[in-house]
């Protein structure tokens, strides 16, 4: 690692942050007797997501926000998945709503998408919030693009005028982070799956953020020397959690990359109880 290469320390960041959440949790108890709550509905019972909704519901409870899971078999029909989020939706006390993602394939996701009050839309899959990302607007925002922005931010690294690589083009990703950047006057490529020569944009680009699902997709030689180079991919290799990123080698060329894992994992999480604490306020 060269010796300036910065380590951008999504962990820590994601734990002040946090210390910052308990502080207004314990507030609004105190002042309006409220808790904020977040509902996980989860069908099916993939170990990975189940793991994932583990460990958000730990951090919900460590930083005073209530959380619960809405467990639905694989085979629950979309009516009564539906239904849930009716449920939900008019539930006052509930002040977020996350859709465990992916959903089986007799479940038509945009149906279940659109059924989301954009109120309690935390993960920003609604069109309505989606809307409000391209005008750069004040509702909610995918959270891991949003962490990604948080963790730029809290490093004072300042987007405005660079050019920007984003590898990944998915709809909670990809594509918000590009429009998130591009409202911060970035000039931004975005790559994807049949993108001719990703590297002639990733090795011109002074910040490349990957979000691909593919181990080592990005290599040394394709980022320029002192790139800032954030790595969203979570991939499981040999029972260990790698990103899409070759992090050894690039972190030799880098001015500043995320480690996998506890880069920018951890910020989405935080984003999460962020916007739950937000959505309270706002349905007080
Ligand atoms: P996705 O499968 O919906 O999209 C993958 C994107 O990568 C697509 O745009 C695809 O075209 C592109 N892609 C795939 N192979 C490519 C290649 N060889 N070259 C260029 N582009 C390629 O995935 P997603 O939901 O956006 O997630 C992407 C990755 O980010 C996954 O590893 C996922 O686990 C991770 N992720 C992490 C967090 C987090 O909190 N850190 C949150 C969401 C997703």
């Amino acid at each position: 690692m060269s010796e300036e290469t910065l380590i951008l320390d999504g962990s820590a960041k994601s734990s002040e942050i946090q210390e910052e959440i308990k502080a207004e949790t314990a507030k609004l108890k105190e002042e309006e007797g409220v808790v904020p709550k977040l509902s996980i509905v989860f069908v099916g019972d993939s170990p990975a997501s189940a793991s994932y909704i583990k460990l958000q519901q730990r951090i919900c409870e460590k930083v005073g926000i209530d959380s619960e899971v809405i467990d639905l078999e694989d085979d629950v029909s979309e009516e009564k998945l539906l239904a849930e989020l009716d449920k939900l939706n008019n539930d006052d006390q509930v002040n977020g709503i996350l859709m465990q993602m992916p959903l089986p394939d007799h479940i038509d996701d945009d149906k279940v998408i659109r059924s989301i009050n954009p109120q309690k839309d935390l993960d920003s899959f609604h069109p309505y919030n989606l809307g409000e990302v391209v005008l750069g607007g004040d509702a909610y925002q995918p959270c891991t693009p949003e962490g990604v922005m948080a963790l730029l931010d809290m490093y004072d690294i300042d987007v405005k005028g660079k050019d920007v690589a984003i590898v990944g083009h998915s709809n909670i990703v990809g594509k918000p982070l590009a429009l998130m950047m591009l409202n911060r006057n970035a000039t931004v490529s975005v790559c994807h799956i049949d993108t001719k020569d990703t590297a002639s944009y990733t090795k011109e680009a002074d910040i490349v953020a990957v979000a691909a699902g593919v181990p080592n997709l990005i290599t040394a030689d394709m980022v320029k020397e002192g790139a800032i180079v954030i790595d969203i991919g979570i991939n499981q290799v040999d029972g260990k959690i790698v990103g899409d990123v070759d992090y050894e080698n690039v972190k030799e060329k880098a001015s500043a990359i995320t480690p996998v894992p506890g880069g920018a994992g951890p910020m989405t999480i935080a984003m999460l109880l962020k916007d739950t604490v937000k959505s309270c306020k706002e349905m007080l």
